[in-house]
């Protein structure tokens, strides 16, 4: 049965909103009640509450979890995020995004999630690498490279796998660098992770222009969040030769008509600390940036931003989603009946974790590949996924994420048939 829309506090529950594209995609496919049991519900959960010593010599006690929502298709893989604000909920919504990204994009990895409760910017290098490697300890069995392979995600980086990877590697008497993505290059890393997901986010959009006769340079770009994902994204496609016109950032959002110098950006946030008062730009509100004139629309920072209460405000005619989870279940409906043409985030952001599968590949057999190499599998990757989804969506008479849902609900509940999990 499908779950009803409810309370203001259900529409930004990430575990609802992945709950209820689940059931819906469910219901379309008419997939089989004991297959939608298994997964509707994640398949292992681990809470874990670490003792680590901070600087002042008191004892503080985190808590962590890393959630397998289901290896049918291979190892769980998924990002370790450290924040205030992480939630056992929003751990196994990341996890079962997971799953369905592996599968949008057809590679090998079940989905699995891991947080640690905790506040980054208070925390010095050394407390960060205590509760990383004591973390890392505490869920040693549940990983490794044929179970559960993580990565970074918010407020964790390549610095953070490189412990993880050092701590396993202690446990298991040799080096293991299989056991995470996301590493320095030196250490078993993969030229082109670093861009991959903002690449994979460009791939899509260009493929997404064709169908609307556009241009990049007739194509004006709103991005919200200049991090990983939001920089990365702006950096390419400014060299791409779109005009990013609107960055937004936690502190306020910058606009330029005729397109940002996003190299300048960047330099000029790197010297004073924010992308505010950048010379060349006016300051704009940051609550209403996203709700500015522009083709394409990519939020890039956070959850639940285009929610019920500002879906009908969106002008772009393309929404691609670098972040998890930016769009809650309640604005589909409205994004669909003012023909936004979506690419989920399912879909959209999954650049990230194809070059993590490339990562994964190299340090299992041991031989690296060049950027070049790195960047065309990526692009094959991404041109075939958006073009699966698309085909899905006009052959099901559905819109595109409902598609991405469809068709990696299909491809994984084949797994699970054809491997008899239940028997
Ligand atoms: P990040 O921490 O590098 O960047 C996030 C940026 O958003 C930061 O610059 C931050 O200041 C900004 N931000 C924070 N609050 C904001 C607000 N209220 N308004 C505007 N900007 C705000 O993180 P990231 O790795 O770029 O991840 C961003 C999103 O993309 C997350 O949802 C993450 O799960 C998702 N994602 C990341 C990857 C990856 O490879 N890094 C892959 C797939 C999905």
């Amino acid at each position: 049965m499908l779950l009803e829309a409810t309370t203001p506090a259900d529409e930004v529950n990430p575990w609802q909103s992945a709950a209820h594209r689940f059931d819906e995609a469910a219901e379309l496919l008419k997939l089989d009640d004991g297959t939608r049991k298994v997964l509707r519900t994640p398949a292992k959960e681990l809470i874990v509450n670490i003792p680590v010593v901070l600087d002042d010599g008191r004892v503080e006690v985190f808590t962590g979890y890393r959630v397998q929502h289901s290896i049918a298709r291979g190892p769980a893989k998924g990002g370790i995020r450290f924040a205030p604000d992480v939630s056992l909920d929003e751990v196994r919504a990341l996890a079962a995004w997971m799953t369905w990204k592996c599968a949008v994009v057809n590679i090998p990895f079940g989905g699995g999630k891991g947080g640690v409760i905790c506040e980054p910017q208070i925390l010095s290098e050394g407390e960060l690498e205590r509760i990383t490697r004591r973390y890392t300890a505490e869920i040693l069995e549940f990983i490794g490279p044929e179970r559960d392979v993580p990565a970074p995600d918010v407020n964790t980086n390549e610095q953070t796998m490189a412990w993880i990877m050092d701590t396993y590697s202690m446990h298991m008497r040799h080096t293991v660098t299989g056991v995470v993505t996301g590493k320095p290059f030196e250490l078993g890393g993969s030229k082109g992770r670093p861009e991959a997901t903002g690449r994979g986010c460009m791939i899509v959009v260009l493929e997404a222009l064709k169908r609307f006769g556009l241009r990049p340079e007739d194509t004006r770009v709103i991005i919200q969040g200049f991090g990983n994902v939001g920089g990365m994204a702006a950096r390419l496609m400014g060299r791409a030769g779109f005009k990013i016109v609107c960055i937004v950032e936690y502190d306020g959002a910058v606009y330029n008509p005729h397109g940002l110098d996003i190299e300048a950006l960047g330099k000029w946030r790197r010297e004073t600390g924010s992308i505010v008062n950048f010379p060349g730009a006016e300051n704009v509100d940051r609550d209403s940036a996203i709700l500015m004139d522009c083709e394409v629309l990519i939020p890039a920072a956070l959850e639940n931003v285009i929610t019920s209460a500002n879906a009908h405000q969106i002008k772009a005619k393309i929404l691609c989603e670098g972040a998890n989870g930016p769009t809650t279940f309640l604005a589909d409906s409205v994004l669909a009946k003012n023909n936004v043409f979506v690419i989920p985030d399912i879909l959209a952001n999954a650049g990230g974790v194809t070059v993590s599968y490339f990562e994964w590949v190299q340090d299992r057999g041991g031989f690296f590949w060049n950027e070049k190499e790195v960047n065309g599998r990526l692009e094959e990757i991404m041109v075939a996924s958006f073009n699966d989804v698309i085909a899905y969506a006009e052959r099901h008479g559905v819109h595109n994420r409902t598609a991405a849902y469809m068709l990696a609900l299909d491809r994984v509940a084949s797994a699970i048939r054809r491997r008899g999990l239940y028997a």
